[in-house]
């Protein structure tokens, strides 16, 4: 056994996994009871006495292989999680070899670097003034922008609503919560803003829901009713959330005028681009995002739309000095004075032990490049509308949105539990795997189209599945 001809076998399994699952000869979704599995991969045995062979693990690997979700498979629908380009890959293996820690400069000197210039890179999609190179204390002062990669959305949110309630609160890390805290949100938010609340002690009651409309979208001129509600309770904002784009539909908030409204009445605005501020990197659909410069902080995952393994998200502020300053602390073997050719990221995370996440982002940027990613984006919003197109056409479907995105919402006449039902019964069967959601109490299949290898026929396959078993079940 060495590593080369480990690496070397399991790199050609995962090319084989790769070709299989892109050209749909194997199901989407595979799923035995688990505790078979164990018994299956045999686990114990494993785990007690060791001596795995190259044999015995080019045998686990093809098991394991064949207990997964597809997500290259032109069937696979379910969640916004990326069908990955091999470039992220290859920068995850890397930096699991290496193991470097990017929370101080001094622990990886290479992986803090890339990922500073990631953050910059996403700042400058934004709009705002990316952090200068030659880092010393004279930055204090000046006026740019900042962030810091995370391990996924929900805690890039937790962490920009962390830096929120420190700018409107600023003694809370010694204090605690006063006892008028709240925040307004889209009633559509993704359930991250609500555990983020409850995290954060603000709790999940004192979330004010703002007017949406019928897609959704919050309605800019109904913004000072939730406003209103929570201040006539004697409360104080800590931040207004919006979705760019909501997780259920797919819908994009107005962030033009509800920027204007937060910056107008000082209310931190916090931007959930987890999915959808991808679209900055494309020219058609970048107006969707209009006004996203307003925010003061953004949260932007690039392991949804740009094809980079999980987790590589990232929290992204306007002003530097906001994330800087969140995590009030002491660590005195790490915080002291030094000699400092670098950065310490440390101060703007949760995290302690903070691998590179940066490379899988920059190696699919510097061997994909911006431009293909950019199109593949084109292409899975260009046909989501199509198959929108083609199912709002049939009398026997319905779709509650236009979509904006790559999701969308459809449901096939019939109660909701039909709906589940027939889920459960086409997920089954292995060519394709979908999700279903609650939007505005009714219940829709949901597809997100992720894959760069679905096509039309699979949509038109997937309509056709889903009347048939439909007929059955209703029969
Ligand atoms: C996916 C998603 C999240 C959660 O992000 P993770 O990376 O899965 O933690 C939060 N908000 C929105 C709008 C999302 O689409």
């Amino acid at each position: 056994m060495s590593f080369l001809s480990d690496a070397e076998k399991v790199i050609f399994s995962l090319n084989e996994y790769y070709e299989d699952s892109k050209n749909a000869r194997k199901p989407v979704i595979f799923q035995k009871p688990i505790a078979e599995l164990k018994y299956h991969f045999d686990l114990d045995s494993y785990a007690k006495n060791g001596g795995m062979s190259e044999k015995g693990l080019m045998s686990f690997l093809d098991k394991y292989l064949n207990s997964t979700t597809r997500m290259h498979h032109p069937g696979y629908f379910a969640h916004q999680v990326a069908p990955v380009h091999y470039s992220g890959v290859l920068g995850t293996l890397i930096d699991s070899f290496i193991n470097n820690v990017t929370s101080i400069y001094e622990m990886g000197s290479g992986a803090t670097c890339v990922e500073y210039f990631i953050i910059n890179w996403l700042l400058k999609k934004v709009g705002w003034q990316p952090a200068p190179w030659e880092v010393d204390n004279a930055a204090e002062g000046l006026d740019f922008a900042g962030g810091i990669l995370t391990h996924g959305g929900s805690l890039a949110n937790l962490t920009g609503l962390i830096a929120a309630r420190k700018k409107l609160v600023p003694d809370v890390w010694k204090k605690g919560n006063p006892n008028d805290l709240a925040l307004l949100a889209s009633s559509d938010c993704h359930y991250s803003i609500e555990r983020a609340a409850g995290i954060l002690g603000i709790g999940k009651n004192s979330i004010y829901h703002l007017d949406v409309d019928k897609r959704g979208a919050i309605i800019p001129e109904q913004l000072s009713s939730a406003h209103g509600r929570l201040l006539q309770d004697g409360k104080r904002p800590v931040a207004l959330v919006a979705n760019a784009c909501s997780t259920a539909v797919g819908i994009y908030d107005p962030l033009e005028e509800i920027g204007d409204y937060c910056n107008e009445k000082g209310i931190w605005l916090h931007i959930d681009g987890t999915h959808g501020a991808s679209a900055l990197l494309s020219q058609k659909h970048k107006t969707l995002l209009r006004g996203i410069e307003k925010a003061n902080s953004i949260t932007w995952d690039a392991h949804k739309l740009m094809q980079t393994p999980a987790l590589c998200a990232a929290l992204l502020v306007r002003d530097h000095r906001t994330i800087d300053n969140a995590f009030e602390q002491e660590a005195s073997y790490i915080f002291h004075e030094k000699e400092q050719p670098g950065f310490d990221f440390i101060h703007r995370t949760v995290e302690c032990t903070k691998p590179g996440l940066g490379l899988k982002l920059f190696l699919v940027l510097a061997l994909y490049g911006e431009n293909r990613l950019s199109a593949y984006i084109d292409r899975q919003f260009a046909l989501t509308l199509q198959a929108y197109e083609y199912i709002e056409e049939r009398d026997d479907f319905d779709c509650p949105v236009k979509p904006q995105s790559n999701v969308l919402c459809f449901r096939i006449k019939g109660s909701d539990r039909l709906q589940l039902t027939l889920r459960d019964k086409v997920n089954k069967n292995g060519n394709f795997y979908l999700s279903t959601t609650l939007f505005k109490n009714v219940r829709y299949l949901r597809i997100v189209v992720m894959s760069s290898n679905t096509q039309m026929t699979h949509i038109k396959r997937l309509v056709k599945e889903l009347r048939k078993q439909s007929a059955i079940l209703t029969d």
